[in-house]
């Protein structure tokens, strides 16, 4: 394990640049929280006024320390900063949190200033987080270290949490004691100048408390080496991230927050799908999903058993399973028959199962239990609206003490004064959750995690073939090139200088399409330049006059034209790819043709495709379905469109100078041929 990395969360000596003796301020706040949380290591604080702040020995300057630091944090004002940055470096300390703000998400100046910080850090070899950050948290006993301003006391958990937004982090820490989060770590990485979700998703995929990786992001400083990560399978334990900036209005305000650029969220959401990342939707969804994996074992299915004392809460949480492509499980015959020996029989002993609001403890806990452990059912969902004659702790906590190797997430909507009671009562301390929707999005996110854990090879990116010094549309030689190497089914083309058509017409064997080509017309047919199915010579002669004509209406001059077999078409599909500026080389297949974007039915992904991937593209789009044939049609051969993508991804990976490339469409005929009449490749 990196042991700059590492010395953020397991710090023997922690120096603070900046503490002090005003109390409210950020310098004194700090040092109380990691006095009150109890650290283990030694308090090095560092101010040139005071001797002593709550008991801790001050140094009046970082060069008076003699003994190693394992991390340090500057809390100094911004004139300073630098200078204390100089000075930590000279010390030889590896492991820098920078809390300062005012760099890059104030503007040039700022931008320019945590650029030379940054270059001094890389210079030393250390590692840094921040600027503009809250600090970090290490839960786990042997050291104990609250080093933010929030004095909130957390519990241990085996969650790592990294915030990019510190009122994100802070709002958490002070709602730890509603909601029961807990984590090992938490950080604060504000501006991500050195350190980001990168460096720490295998951080903590190495450390071993660690069980659960979560991340609230509002963007990706490199999404493709993030997504290597999971190519290169290194990550076995559940991510979840948070990805905030959905819409792009919150994709502005996501930039000029912290100065980050964000990636379009169909990529974000497409990518994660992927590789097996779970996405949260809400913090709620991420802590409840982080609690479930942390304490809760996996599914094995998706089939689910709900009981519960009363009928709408019962009816939401159902609701939400169906959402989520969770299903009711049926019940077997042999625990229904168990079933009607307890519950009323005004009760309902099919799922969801119904106690009505007299069910007792003894009741909610002997059907939990043979829910549990009938074969059919792979989780049970316990909901208990807590009514005036039966006290909820009793029910809770019987049921909290069944044994399963299945998951059973329990909804409770006690009166208020259980929490409290909860909390200092419960033996087991096991997560309820508030709302009868929650175990349906947190069952799901298991059940999706381990279905991706089996693990599949993908794609990799190899190395660069294509050689030009084009910039923009490749020519038609080069596109040749590409479409002999990748095997991309492309159809006999002509050009024929604009001047000399009519001598070639003699050489043409009918039945042709005739495209007007312009390096200034990028959609041909939007320009009536596209003449198909022409049969002789007069159809051709008369398509060139109209192909010309419109040309002409637009002031374009015809260049050249294109002259192709006639290819009588059943589908016309696409394959397409582009490079994200954050997650690198895409790639989509859909419905194709003139109306792609009508349609709308297309699937994108990261070109590091695994077979399983390009299986699903086909089969979650309307296209592929067809083409997989349906009222009894005869299928069309989708091995042979799984190659051309596959080979067009690996076109994408293997020459990192192509920007986008579309073909489209690619015409699939009666007799189960197919064809590329129109691909355009961008560099
Ligand atoms: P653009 O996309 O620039 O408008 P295309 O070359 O894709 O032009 O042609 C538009 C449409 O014309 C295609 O979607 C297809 O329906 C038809 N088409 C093009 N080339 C052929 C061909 N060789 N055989 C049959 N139809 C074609
Ligand atoms: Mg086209």
């Amino acid at each position: 394990m990196n042991k700059n990395l590492k010395n953020f969360f397991y710090p023997k000596t922690f120096c603070i640049v900046g503490a002090s003796s005003k109390e409210k301020s950020i310098g004194y706040e700090l040092l109380k929280s990691i006095k009150e949380y109890g650290y283990t290591g030694k308090i090095l604080p560092v101010n040139p006024k005071a001797n002593e702040i709550l008991g801790y020995k001050c140094y009046s300057s970082i060069e008076e320390i003699t003994e190693p630091i394992d991390l340090a944090m500057v809390v100094v004002p911004k004139a300073f900063a630098e200078d204390s940055i100089d000075k930590l470096i000279n010390k030889n300390v590896g492991s820098i949190i920078l809390v300062t703000a005012g760099f890059k998400e104030v503007g040039k100046e700022g931008e320019e200033a945590e650029k030379r910080i940054l270059e001094k850090i890389n210079k030393a070899g250390a590692r840094m987080v921040g600027p503009n950050c809250m600090g970090i948290i290490t839960t786990f006993s042997e050291i104990s270290l609250n080093a933010t301003f929030v004095a909130e006391k957390p519990e241990i958990g085996q969650t790592a949490f990294l915030s990019q937004s510190g009122a994100i982090g802070a709002a958490i820490l002070n709602s730890l004691r509603e909601t029961d989060i807990r984590f090992g770590h938490f950080v604060s990485v504000g501006n991500k100048a050195d350190i980001s979700e990168n460096d720490l998703l295998p951080f903590w995929q190495e450390d071993k408390q660690i069980k659960t990786i979560t991340f609230y992001l509002e963007s990706f400083v490199d999404g493709e080496k993030f997504i290597n990560n999971f190519t290169d399978k290194k990550i076995t334990k559940p991510v979840i991230v948070l990805k905030a900036g959905r819409t792009s209005s919150g994709m502005k305000a996501a930039q000029s927050h912290t100065g980050a650029l964000g990636s379009s969220d169909r990529v974000v959401e497409s990518v994660l799908k992927q590789f097996g990342i779970i996405r949260a939707n809400t913090l709620n969804e991420l802590f409840n999903s982080a609690k479930g994996f942390e304490n809760f074992p996996l599914p094995a299915g998706n089939k689910v058993a709900v009981v519960t004392n009363a009928g709408g809460p019962a009816i939401l949480a159902v609701d939400s399973l169906d959402k989520n492509g969770l299903k009711l499980a049926e019940l077997s015959e042999k625990t229904k028959n168990k079933l009607r020996e307890i519950v009323h029989p005004e009760g309902s002993v099919n799922n969801p199962v119904d106690l009505l609001p007299g069910g007792t403890a003894e009741q909610f806990k002997t059907v939990n239990e043979m829910l549990i452990s009938d074969e059919n059912v792979d989780a049970v969902v316990s909901v208990f609206v807590e009514p005036v004659m039966v006290p909820a702790l009793p029910v809770i906590e019987g049921i909290n003490d069944i044994k399963t190797k299945k998951p059973l997430l329990q909804v409770v909507m006690p009166l208020p004064e259980f929490w409290k009671n909860y909390r200092k009562n419960s033996a087991t301390k096991k997560p309820l959750f508030r709302n009868p929707e929650d175990p349906a999005k947190v069952l799901a996110d298991m059940l999706f995690y381990s279905n991706n854990k089996k693990g599949k090879d993908f794609l990799a990116a190899s190395k660069s073939s294509l050689k030009t010094d084009n910039t923009g549309f490749l020519q038609p030689n080069e596109i040749e090139q590409l479409t002999k190497k990748y095997k991309l089914p492309s159809v006999n083309n002509q050009f024929i200088k604009a001047d000399s058509v009519t001598k070639q017409i003699s050489r043409i064997k009918f039945p042709v399409v005739v495209k007007g080509i312009s390096k200034d017309v990028v959609h041909k047919s939007e320009l009536n330049a596209v003449k198909v199915n022409i049969k002789n010579k007069n159809e051709f002669k008369e398509a060139i006059e109209e192909i010309k004509k419109s040309f002409a209406k637009k002031k374009i001059k015809v260049e050249e034209f294109l002259v192709q077999p006639f290819v009588k078409g059943k589908h016309e599909i696409l394959i397409g790819g582009f490079r994200d500026p954050s997650f690198g080389p895409m790639i989509m297949f859909g419905s194709g043709g003139k109306y792609v974007e009508v349609f709308n039915d297309t699937c994108l992904k990261s070109a590091y495709l695994s077979d399983d991937d390009i299986d699903q593209m086909i089969d979650e789009t309307k296209i592929g379905k067809i083409l997989n044939g349906v009222r009894g049609e005869k299928p069309f051969k989708v091995s042979e469109l799984k190659k051309i993508i596959k080979s067009s991804a690996k076109m994408m990976l293997g020459n990192p100078n192509i920007k986008e490339f579309d073909l489209n469409p690619l015409i699939i005929t009666d007799d189960n041929s197919i064809f590329a009449v129109d691909i355009r490749i961008k560099v």
